[in-house]
């Protein structure tokens, strides 16, 4: 066991602890670089060594480690995470009760008071994601607080805490019975074909399940639909189900083909009857205004930052552009989906991006609809950067 170190704020945040704030951040608290040891317990103190609050040390993209208690002999042992969890899948009994979504997040990092730390659930199996080394530590109290609060079928984890962040390669399986590959599970009545333990990702981003719903319910009837960064193709799939006239689903990567294939066969459609582009989406624009292409619905969710072989996308410098690329393929009174997950674009710049490129494009446009998390994904009030997930419906006038 390392022993507890003791860290003072900076004066001029120790209000922000004291309310709440629950990361620990290298520019408001003295000598926290100093630590080495992953998974060190810190009191954070104030220039009096008056207790505020305890947490442990983790690097991790967003900063040093987490607040976790406000008590000072608080233990970080099983019981201290079985509260934790067992709060957080109180909080989704709507979803467990759901026989249409089988599918969805039970525990969500600061929104669920354990910073570093996501446990998502389908079907019967957890998968837990560690997001530093330092909540890895206190793996064998977060596991047997997991297994005595639900009656799971096999537990998954994937680590996060390579560098930058990056998936750690090996086995994810935990224990309890191994998951069937492919795991059948349900969002919205919706079939997803689920890999527990084929890398960093399990097929499916389960935060877009309102917007997947949404372009399903009311957007999707009789139109052309073009899903840009399609991934495994569900934005397709959905968007099929709800009466598309017709999918195309464009990715750069070999696999999207056979995943996206797949999740419209678990859906009783067939993948003939669709578009799959194996394309990066850049190329793809240049072919779409050659052929004079235009499509009803055009979303769009890319990576925050991304390189192909010709070319750097990244969200804060080249979202206009793209926009201006989707605005030009999209049909008069057509729908543009924008997404991004990039959490230090604000909804007010995104909305900047929107409106400089239409004014580009000398297109008139409205706003109809913004969506950001669903309740699964609950986000704490004391850290709204974790509130990431942004997504506009523009319709575009003329
Ligand atoms: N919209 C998807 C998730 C997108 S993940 C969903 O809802 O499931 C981002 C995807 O963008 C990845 O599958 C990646 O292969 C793809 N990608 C990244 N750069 C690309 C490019 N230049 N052209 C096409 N696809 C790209």
């Amino acid at each position: 066991m390392t022993p507890i170190k003791n860290l003072q704020v900076k004066p001029n945040f120790i209000t922000q602890y004291k309310e709440g704030f629950p990361l620990l951040n290298g520019e408001f608290i003295l000598d926290i670089n100093m630590i080495k040891t992953e998974g060190t317990i810190v009191n954070i103190v104030d220039s009096k060594k008056k207790f505020i609050a305890k947490g442990y040390f983790g690097k991790q993209n967003k900063g040093l480690g987490w607040v976790l208690s406000y008590k000072e002999n608080e233990k970080f042992d099983k019981e201290f995470f079985k509260d934790k969890i067992q709060t957080a899948l109180a909080k989704r009994e709507a979803f467990f009760s759901s026989s249409d979504t089988t599918a969805f997040r039970v525990l969500n990092g600061t929104g669920d008071d354990i910073g570093g730390l996501t446990i998502d659930y389908y079907d019967g199996f957890y998968c837990i994601t560690w997001y530093s080394l330092g909540i890895y530590t206190f793996r064998d109290a977060i596991i047997e607080a997991l297994k005595e609060s639900t009656d799971y079928k096999g537990i998954y984890q994937k680590k996060r805490f390579a560098d930058n962040g990056q998936y750690v390669e090996d086995k994810d399986f935990v224990c309890g019975e191994i998951a069937p590959e492919p795991l059948i599970v349900k969002e919205n009545g919706v079939n997803f074909a689920i890999y527990l333990d084929d890398g960093p990702m399990v097929g499916v981003f389960l935060d877009q399940k309102d917007v997947r719903k949404t372009i399903r319910d009311i957007y999707a009837k009789g139109k052309t639909v073009l899903n840009t960064f399609s991934y495994t193709g569900v934005f397709s799939v959905y968007a099929a189900l709800g009466g598309a006239k017709k999918t195309t689903s464009v990715d750069l990567a070999n696999r999207s083909l056979p995943k996206t294939q797949e999740q419209f066969t678990v859906n009783n459609i067939d993948p003939n009857t669709q578009e799959i582009i194996v394309q990066d989406v850049f190329e793809y624009f240049k072919y779409a205004v050659r052929k004079n292409f235009k499509f009803d619905i055009v979303i769009a969710d890319p990576p925050s930052f991304a390189r192909s072989k010709k070319v750097t996308f990244s969200v804060s410098k080249d979202y206009t552009k793209l926009l201006e690329q989707l605005i030009a393929i999209t049909n008069k009174n057509g729908m543009i989906i924008a997404s991004t997950n990039y959490a230090n674009l604000s909804i007010v710049r995104f909305k900047e991006f929107i409106d400089k490129a239409f004014k580009r494009m000398k297109c008139s446009y409205k706003i109809e609809e913004i969506y950001t998390l669903p309740k699964d994904f609950a986000v704490s009030d004391k850290f709204y950067e974790d509130d990431y997930l942004k997504v506009v419906f523009i319709r575009k006038f003329s």
